[in-house]
Order: C-alpha cells, then structure tokens, then sequence
C-alpha cells in the first residue's frame, strides 16, 4: 500500500529542494495579505518570486518531485485569500518578467507587466486598442487568466498568442489566442500553465485619442470606486443582460456591513480599513449576502470570487 506524504512532508521536501536552488529568495510563513488589494488571509507556507525560467523550473522540478500544492498570483487584485494562507508554494513573477517591447503594431510583454504601464506602452507608440485597461490593476498574467476587461472590452479582443510555463511539465509553450477558451472574465488555459508573456496586436492610433479615451477610462473609475480603501473592484461578475451592481444596490445589498466588509457605497465590494491583520472569515459572509440579497430580487446572482469570479487560496 502506497501512502500520500503528509502535507508538512510534502513543504519540507518541496523547501529543502528549492532552497538548494534558489537560496534565501524562498520564504517561508509568508504573509499574503499585503500582496492582495483586499488586505486579507493568512500566510503562503512557502513563497518565491521567479526571476527566470531557471526559477520557474526549479519549482517545477520541486512540485514534481514533492507534489506539494501550487499556485501563482500577480498583483493580487482578485484574490480573497483565506485566513489559514496557502499550505504549499505560491509563485509570482517578479522584476525579470516584467518588460515590453514593440514590433510593429504588436506589443509583446512579459506576464509580470502591469496592464495599466502596457496601455501607456501602446500610447508611447500610437497604438490603439489597449486603452480600456489602463484602470485596471492587473498585472499582464492575471488580465490574460481573467480575460480582464472594461467599458466593453477585454484583453481576448487584442491577445494574438500567450506564452505559458508549464508545472510540473517544466516547459515552456505558445497558446495561440484563439485556442485560450476565453469567455466573459475567464480562460481555460491547460492546468498548471504560468502566463509568461503574451503578445497582443493593435492598431495605428492618434495619440491625442488614445490619451482622451485613457482619461475616460481613469475619471469613470474614480467615480465609481473607492480606489483609497482596500477592495477588490467590481467583485461579482455582470450576469447576462444586466449589471452586478445595479442589482446588489437595488437589493439594499449597497448600504450592507458584515463582519469586517461591506458591499459599499460604490460598485465595488470594499474590504476592511488597515493593512492586514483582519479575518477572512469576518469578510467572505459580506460578500455572499449582498450577491444572496441581489439573487433574491433577480433571479441570476452574481458569483463571488473564488466561485468563478476569481481565486480564493483556501
Ligand atoms: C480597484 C479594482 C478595480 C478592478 N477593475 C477591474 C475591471 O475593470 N475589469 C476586470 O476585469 N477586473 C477588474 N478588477 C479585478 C482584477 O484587477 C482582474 O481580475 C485582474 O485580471 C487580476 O489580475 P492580477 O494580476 O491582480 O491577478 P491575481 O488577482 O493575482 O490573480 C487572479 C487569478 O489569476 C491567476 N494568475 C495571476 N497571475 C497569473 C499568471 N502569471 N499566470 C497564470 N495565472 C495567473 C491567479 O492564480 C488567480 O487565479 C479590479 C480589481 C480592483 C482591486
């Protein structure tokens, strides 16, 4: 009888494997709040920030051989990360990721570049296209995971191919767009893939419109979110045909506190005051009653994070 390592083993092992190659860039008992726009949740048992693909197969090879649990985060703004942490490795593409080039009308940008600086990236060449993503705090590998988007447009519409890594495979791969299974703030990229870069096609411009359409985009944010407070922006998805937030507020859903959250006065879902420290546990009910409360005046409900909207490292 074979029997599966206890989850502590399988840290150990995963640990003790990249340490020998990565040294002390791996944490251990990392917090996870602060690298979330909720502020919230507990630790990562086990924490690297990948500068090269030296690094990414190092967690590779140490997933393959300890089968300890995974995941990869960007900039954290879809994450509700549950108050016992992650209880394996939690990746992120840092510094040696984050870069962007230009040929032609493509621009091609590693996964960890920001989507609002790849926006500013396509105005610098008079390239249209991109302007709708520049409010939105993602970084290029969230935005592609999400099909991130606004004002009618996401991230699908201008991607031509995304390069992955993939664990524990231990490779790298280009997925052509249109084999990424978008739809409506989701893809279905292969299990175990790290959106290294991706290349996205856009098209001549005139600076002086794209420069207008990028205020647009930033003046309908800063009416219509608390951009100061912790909050992970519009956090239910728009059923077919409707709004998320019109429903929540139409419920009463807007005027709501629970715990240590509240659905706010805004569009968004506001977290907590404060950085860190504050429960998980005390926000996530605020979340499911005001989508409950607009599920009940309508009968399409909005979904939370972590139940389609985005991830929960539980
Ligand atoms: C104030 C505010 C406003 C927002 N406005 C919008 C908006 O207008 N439109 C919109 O679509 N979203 C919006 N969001 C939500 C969020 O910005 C998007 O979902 C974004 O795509 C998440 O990107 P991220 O880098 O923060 O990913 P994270 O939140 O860190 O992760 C989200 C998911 O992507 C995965 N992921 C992250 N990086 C990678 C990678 N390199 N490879 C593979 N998978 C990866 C994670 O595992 C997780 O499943 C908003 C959030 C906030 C806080």
């Amino acid at each position: 009888m074979t029997t599966e390592p206890a989850p502590e083993r399988r840290v150990a092992t995963a640990a003790r494997l990249l340490a020998a190659a990565t040294g002390d860039r791996l944490r251990r008992g990392f917090p996870l709040a602060r690298l979330t726009s909720f502020r919230l949740g507990g630790p990562a048992a086990l924490y690297l920030e990948a500068e090269t693909d030296g690094d990414l197969a190092a967690a590779s090879a140490a997933v393959a051989e300890s089968g300890v649990p995974w995941t990869v985060i960007g900039k954290g703004s879809n994450l509700l990360v549950s108050d016992r942490g992650f209880p394996g490795l939690v990746l992120r593409l840092g510094k040696g990721f984050r870069w962007a080039g230009r040929d032609g009308v493509r621009l091609l940008a590693g996964g960890a570049m920001p989507l609002p600086a790849l926006a500013g990236v396509g105005l610098t060449h008079s390239l249209a296209g991109l302007e709708f993503g520049v409010a939105i705090p993602a970084s290029l590998g969230g935005a592609v995971r999400m099909n991130a988007g606004a004002h009618d447009h996401s991230v699908s519409e201008v991607l031509e191919s995304i390069e992955v890594y993939s664990i524990p495979g231990g490779s790298r791969s280009m997925v052509r767009a249109s084999d990424a299974g978008f739809a409506y703030r989701r893809s279905s990229l292969p299990d175990g893939s790290v959106v290294i870069g991706a290349v996205a096609k856009l098209r001549p411009g005139h600076p002086d419109a794209i420069r207008a359409e990028m205020e647009a985009a930033r003046s309908w944010r800063r009416a219509t979110q608390p951009l100061a407070e912790p909050n992970c922006g519009s956090v239910f998805k728009n059923p077919l045909g409707d709004h998320a937030a019109r429903l929540v507020e139409a419920a009463g859903g807007k005027a709501m506190s629970v715990g240590a959250g509240s659905a706010g006065r805004r569009r968004s879902v506001r977290g907590p005051p404060g950085d860190g420290g504050a429960a998980c546990r005390r926000f996530r009910p605020g979340i499911h009653l005001a989508g409950g409360r607009s599920g009940r005046s309508r009968s399409r409900s909005p979904s939370p994070p972590g139940e389609g909207g985005g991830r929960c490292c539980r």
